[in-house]
């Protein structure tokens, strides 16, 4: 827990929220300022109703950018922490209200698509917008965003951003830092920041990138341009294949992506994996996804590039259709959420996952690294009801990994954090960066990789810090995330 640096008593500060914004914008509750005291890293702790930090003092909705500028004006001036929030959807500890009488600042009220600018093949919407919505307006004119996270359905444009997410199209469509054209957001003094909204620029640095990923450890995002595409979902072409290990695998990613084919999903599960993917298919071999999408003529050549490829390794092929509908069932909603609920609590039982980046000829090295550290060293292995990974994004120079670990609760509530999922974390953490690779490819540093931080960044740590003092010098915004906390 961290003491609060305001100079208003928790009282007091949700005085002054109701007198700024009106009662109807001012959350009290006790059950959802609980609810809102954590994240996803503490979701066993939370189904089992044990909330072990400070509860905010309020939860504030914002409904316009001059909400955001006065409520940020206001706890910048009495010193309040400010977690900002949108989807609700973060995995690492951003959303954490560590630190006593925090406002979280909720922009989900927010959620008015501005415009589909068909022509400029552009389309602008606030923080609050849901991807799930925005797609199915692009989809509407024959377009798409081409971002397709798991938590699609929940998560909004305004998380999105601040913690640089990617989708499983990302091969071809990149992650979020390719799509956003341009952006408006909010600094702690209240200042509003517009950028342009055109094609490129060679004006100065590129600032989008002070804002995208900034965790809201620097400022609060209210709108986002994103680029539409065409959408021609009859010229998807799905490939799937049993191969024998994960170096294998890799291999045939690389080749295909460095000889220059884009397809839009390139995915390769390992054994365990795969096994929870696929359980028909056994928990002997690695699956191989390849989806490819855009105009004919290239889906048809990109395909064809990858049967010769993956032929040359003689690897069996899976039935598309099987591919198809593990596509069609990615992605989270509230009812998988609900079952996931459902199950921590009846059997004790639970999944996590750590997501890193390394260069090609690193990603085997910290694959075996990480398995072999924890089967030996970890001391609760035998715990693991899974443990394997995926590479899911790769691009001309490398890939990720996708940790993923599944564990029988054997301690009460309160320990599992302790127990399994922090040690666990660290184990992929330090073994990633010893091998050269980076702790965090698409989850945002969140409070629970921020020991790291300055590893993770060596000598450009100094550029990163200077962005924190430069636009929030009385560390009121999201205290503890991406930076480690600083003692006054
Ligand atoms: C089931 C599941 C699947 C997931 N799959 C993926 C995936 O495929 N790819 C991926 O990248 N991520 C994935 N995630 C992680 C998560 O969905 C993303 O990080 C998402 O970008 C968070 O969006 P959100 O609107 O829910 O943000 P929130 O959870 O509300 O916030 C996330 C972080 O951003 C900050 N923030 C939120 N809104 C703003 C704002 N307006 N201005 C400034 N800072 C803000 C918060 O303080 C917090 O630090 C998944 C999560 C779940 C639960």
């Amino acid at each position: 827990m961290t003491k609060s640096l305001s100079d208003l008593t928790r009282e007091e500060i949700r005085q002054q929220l109701v007198e700024l914004v009106g009662t109807d914008q001012v959350c009290l509750d006790e059950d959802e300022l609980r609810a809102a005291s954590v994240d996803r890293f503490k979701k066993y702790m939370a189904v089992n109703g044990i909330y072990d930090g400070p509860v905010p003092a309020a939860i504030v909705s914002a409904t316009s950018t001059a909400d955001v500028a006065r409520l940020m004006r206001f706890a910048n001036e009495h010193r309040v922490n400010v977690v900002p929030r949108t989807g609700a959807t973060a995995t690492e500890g951003g959303l954490e209200t560590i630190v006593e009488d925090t406002v979280v600042l909720d922009g989900s009220r927010m959620n008015r698509i501005l415009q589909i600018d068909t022509t400029n093949m552009m389309a602008t919407a606030q923080c609050g917008v849901r991807l799930a919505a925005l797609e199915d307006a692009a989809r509407s004119h024959g377009l798409t965003t081409g971002h397709s996270p798991q938590s699609k359905p929940l998560a909004q444009m305004g998380g999105l951003t601040a913690t640089r997410s990617i989708g499983q199209l990302s091969t071809l469509y990149g992650g979020i830092e390719d799509m956003v054209v341009g952006l408006e957001a909010v600094f702690p003094d209240g200042t509003i920041c517009r950028t342009k909204n055109i094609p490129r620029r060679a004006a100065g640095p590129d600032i989008r990138h002070i804002v995208i990923g900034n965790e809201g450890a620097l400022c609060f995002i209210t709108e986002v341009t994103v680029k539409l595409y065409r959408y021609m979902p009859e010229n998807t072409e799905y490939r799937g294949f049993l191969v024998d290990d994960m170096d294998v695998g890799i291999s045939i990613i690389r080749e295909v992506v460095t000889r220059g084919f884009r397809p839009a999903v390139c995915r390769l599960y390992s054994e365990e994996d795969a096994y929870q993917n696929f359980p028909a298919l056994g928990r002997s071999r690695c699956v191989l996804i390849f989806i490819c999408e855009g105009p004919k003529a290239i889906t048809a050549v990109t395909a064809a590039e990858i049967d010769m490829v993956v032929s040359r390794h003689a690897n069996q092929e899976l039935g598309r259709s099987l591919i198809k509908e593990w596509f069609k069932n990615l992605n989270w909603g509230l009812d998988k959420i609900l079952a996931e609920r459902q199950t921590m609590l009846d059997e004790h039982w639970l999944g996590y996952t750590t997501e890193v980046s390394a260069n090609w000829s690193d990603v085997g090295d910290i694959y075996k690294a990480v398995m072999h550290r924890i089967r030996t060293e970890y001391p609760y292995a035998s715990d693991l009801t899974l443990l394997g990974a995926h590479s899911s994004h790769s691009y001309q120079t490398g890939t990720n990994l996708y940790f993923v670990y599944n564990y029988q609760v054997n301690c009460e509530p309160r320990e599992e954090i302790t127990k399994y999922h922090i040690p666990l974390n660290a184990i992929i953490v330090e073994e990633t960066l010893e091998h050269g690779g980076s702790m965090v490819h698409h989850h945002g540093i969140g409070k629970y990789r921020t020991e790291w931080t300055e590893r993770e960044h060596g000598s450009a740590y100094y550029m990163l810090r200077k962005l924190k003092e430069a636009f929030d010098p009385r560390d009121v915004m999201n205290k503890g995330t991406i930076f480690k906390v600083r003692e006054d």
